[in-house]
């Protein structure tokens, strides 16, 4: 889709990225750090001062207490879930994806002969605990979850945390991936994290981003979170991958957040997904409800009934707005009429979008 919106002069509104500039004050940090001394390989799980902000990070937020050795730097989400179904899941086992899902599950399993066994989320893109239970067996070794949710924006409640500790308390050996990448952009409910439940967080790995929390996805670094039982395999996996990750953003990242409030990054955001839904009423679509992460989710079903995918091309190349169909979410390409915009752009795009979208 980014290719067709630039061959399209498109509004993007497809890939999830901001289009606008992060803080100054961190530029100026980085320029400031990038000419020291900081330019040598970093400790392979992480420049000590960065996993001390991740670990005040998690206390100020979830009151969890960390230990030094339960947090890995990575290069970005899309790694640390990589390393953590290489170093945990085996061939042969089962590993649960919620569809829709976001793409960077499906392949790592494979990859290493597990199996992906994709069940659909139900009502309101929450998870369906029945049909997850029918499916779970003793060859379960993982189940994913994405909270906030990419691509619907649904955040999880109390009970699905409640129906996840009955199922892991009945498989003991099951590993829970908690993709948090949005935990900073929820707006209601507040998001709730693995971080927050005891008997979870024992037999989990958590993920966070600070490309999504601080609008620099192209820095790419993240972390991940998992007691020692489980990190451990992981940072043998992540040793060989990438040894260490970028040594100024680790540096630049650690005297940012000395002094950031992540909380108001809620608040930027639920400014924007307030005027992108304004701008969406005044068209044909219909937003569904959007409780977090920087996607909105809309149907086209009273503009036209052909598939999602020609849809977005219709839209790209005619009227000039990027998005991307959901049934590609789908591992069985299920197709119900809905796509995703990305409202992480300028204001001014978005008022352009809206007009376009207007038809
Ligand atoms: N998980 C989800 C749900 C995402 O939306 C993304 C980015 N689109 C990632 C992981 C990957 O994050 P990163 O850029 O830090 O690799």
């Amino acid at each position: 889709m980014t290719q067709l919106a630039r061959e399209h002069q498109a509004i993007n509104l497809a890939q999830g990225f901001p289009n606008f500039e992060p803080d100054k004050r961190l530029l100026e940090i980085t320029s400031r750090i990038a000419a020291d001394s900081v330019h040598q390989y970093m400790p392979s799980t992480g420049f000590p001062g960065l996993i001390a902000r991740c670990r005040e990070i998690v206390q100020k937020c979830y009151n969890r207490n960390l230990g030094a050795e339960e947090v890995l730097i990575t290069a970005g989400a899309t790694q640390a879930i990589f390393t953590a179904i290489q170093a945990l899941v085996r061939r042969g086992d089962e590993v649960i994806i919620l569809d829709p899902a976001y793409d960077c599950y499906d392949m790592p399993v494979n990859l290493i002969g597990g199996v992906p066994v994709h069940i659909e989320l139900g009502h309101g893109f929450m998870p369906d605990w029945n049909a997850i239970r029918n499916r779970v067996s003793g060859k379960t070794r993982m189940i994913i979850i994405n909270n906030p949710h990419n691509p619907s924006g649904a955040i999880w409640q109390k009970s699905d945390f409640e129906n996840l500790e009955s199922l892991c308390a009945d498989f003991p050996n099951l590993v829970v991936l908690s993709d948090e990448v949005y935990e900073f952009i929820a707006f209601e409910p507040d998001h709730q994290s693995i971080h927050e439940r005891p008997m979870l967080r024992e037999r989990s790995v958590v993920i966070s981003s600070f490309g999504k929390s601080l609008h620099i996805t192209g820095w790419k670094v993240g972390y991940l979170v998992a007691p020692q039982h489980l990190i451990d395999p992981i940072k043998n996996v992540h040793q060989f991958l990438v040894f260490s990750v970028n040594s100024v953003a680790q540096h630049a990242l650690e005297e940012y957040l000395a002094d950031v409030d992540l909380q108001e990054i809620r608040n930027f955001y639920r400014a924007k997904r307030d005027k992108f839904r304004q701008l969406l009423h005044n068209t044909r679509f219909t937003a569904l409800p959007c409780q977090g992460t920087y996607f909105q989710v809309a149907s086209y079903a009273n503009i036209s009934s052909s598939r999602d995918v020609d849809f977005v091309r219709w839209l790209v190349s005619t009227k000039g707005v990027a998005a991307i169909p959901i049934s590609v979410f789908n591992a069985s390409g299920r197709d119900d009429k809905l796509i995703r915009f990305c409202f992480a752009k300028d204001d001014q795009t978005l008022e352009q979008a809206g007009e376009r979208l207007q038809f």
